[in-house]
């Protein structure tokens, strides 16, 4: 057995290049396009909408889709009715429809239950939403777990409405069927997942919904041209009821999960915003906080909160797992929240883009943190005689190399991770994860261990 010292070392696959699935100029292109295919369906928490989103993306990754069939029980909840919806109208006394959901499926508030009904302008008020402080959008309103049926339309329509009989009409159902969820599953060396989730309940909303769900396809997309070291599990579940419906049937695979991201509103404007993990000092939390201080200037970072999107049901305290939440734009604080403002001219393929390689950025780092120890720690070995010591004029990014394997021959001792010694040094990870592999290479460094267990280090 040659020692581990002496040449090259033989086994240098530990480094996953996540190179190759950064965007390129088309990245952005290619989410946007993909967020408008999908962006007209009318999606709820349960129904056809789903399916067929499902059905569109499953054209560029193969995605497993889930029936779960109406009345299961998952922990405190039951999986609901399935809602679908052919047509719906408002007719004013000439027989014109003023509200039509063939224009827009927001008009209609989700999961109304069917009506055919004529009534007065008073009566039909007490079934309208809409937003006086932005008369020109139409609102998005819910209604899954009370019946009731209802319309949404700008405030200046419904203030323009003549006193008289109007018609109200909802070609709705509401049956047992099931709840849809597709997952995506790109399997790693080690069954230890990542797990990334969006949404996929909301009808014609562009950043809180298609923004996430394309950036996710496209992402597992490129994510098989590569070998990881980790599983990916990429899951589009309807909003809260999915995500505890997908946590009860898979309670004992979240033993396995050792970071998740949930992703929404990536696609707009405003600067990147991460939502800690509950643990807030998970390995996906140091990644992200790192991230954004080498690259993403005025990216803010909240903390933990029970409110938000699913990252609520993963990290309850039963599970307790280490996921954040990644958007730009944070829910219910933009004017576009929610209503019809948020459309597809709201999305820009160049803000989909820089989502979509923080988030490589940030599976590069989960990826490839790992613990070396230096096999010649008495005093510093000759990086010049190893070739490695770059002394080449005029290489700007030389002497940050250098100093890059300084860094890591020091801290290789053990105790520290990549992502230690990429904070302790102020250099980017992906800097000293390269001069780790440099140097594993030329037989200085060596893995201890597979992996730091992100499980029991917070
Ligand atoms: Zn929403």
């Amino acid at each position: 057995m040659p020692d581990d010292c002496e040449g090259p070392a033989k086994d240098v696959a530990h480094w996953t290049d996540f190179q190759s699935v950064r965007g390129d100029r088309n990245v952005g292109e290619a989410m946007h396009s993909l967020a408008s295919q999908i962006y007209p369906i009318c999606r709820s928490i349960t129904g056809d909408g789903v399916r067929e989103t499902l059905r569109i993306l499953g054209e560029r990754v193969p995605y497993q889709v889930s029936e779960v069939p109406s009345g299961t029980a998952v922990f405190d909840w039951t999986v609901p009715q399935e809602w679908n919806i052919n047509d719906a109208y408002i007719l004013d006394a000439s027989g014109k429809r003023i509200v039509d959901f063939a224009d827009c499926n927001l008009h209609v508030v989700s999961y109304s239950t069917p009506v055919r009904t004529t009534l007065s302008l008073q009566e039909l008020k007490q079934h309208i939403f809409t937003l006086p402080d932005a008369p020109d959008v139409i609102p998005y309103r819910t209604s899954y777990y009370s019946p009731f049926w209802g319309f949404c339309m700008a405030h200046r329509q419904l203030e323009a409405l003549a006193d008289g009989t109007y018609e109200a009409v909802i070609e709705s159902s509401l049956e047992d069927g099931s709840l849809t969820y597709g997952e995506y599953v790109h399997p790693g060396q080690s069954s230890e997942e990542i797990l990334l989730s969006a949404h996929i309940c909301h009808p014609s909303l562009a950043n809180d919904n298609c923004s996430g769900l394309a950036l996710l396809t496209e992402l597992a997309r490129r994510l098989q041209s590569i070998k990881t070291r980790y599983t990916y599990r990429i899951l589009l579940a309807p909003g809260t009821i999915g995500a505890i419906t997908w946590l009860a049937r898979n309670e004992e695979r979240t033993e396995k999960i050792r970071a998740g991201l949930v992703m929404s509103c990536v696609g707009d404007a405003a600067q990147l915003s991460y939502k800690q993990s509950r643990r807030g000092t998970a390995l996906i939390d140091r990644a992200m906080a790192h991230i954004f201080e080498h690259k993403s200037l005025g990216a803010r970072i909240e903390e933990f909160s029970p409110y938000g999107y699913d990252e609520r049901q993963y990290c309850s305290p039963g599970f307790n797992l280490p996921v954040g939440l990644l958007q730009r734009s944070r829910f219910g604080t933009f004017p576009e929240y929610h209503t019809s403002g948020d459309n597809l001219e709201f999305l820009s393929p160049s803000h989909l883009a820089d989502s979509f390689d923080t988030i490589v950025d940030l599976l590069n780092i989960l990826d490839n943190d790992r613990r070396l120890i230096n096999l010649a720690p008495k005093c510093e070995p000759q990086l010049g005689r190893r070739g490695l010591y770059a002394s080449v004029g005029g290489d700007s990014e030389a002497p940050k190399r250098n100093m890059a394997m300084l860094w890591v021959l020091n801290q290789s001792d053990g105790d520290h991770t990549l992502l230690d010694i990429a904070e302790r040094s102020a250099l980017p990870f992906q800097t000293i994860a390269a001069a780790a592999s440099s140097l594993e290479r030329a037989g200085l460094l060596r893995e201890i261990e597979s992996r730091p267990n992100q499980i029991n280090s917070v």
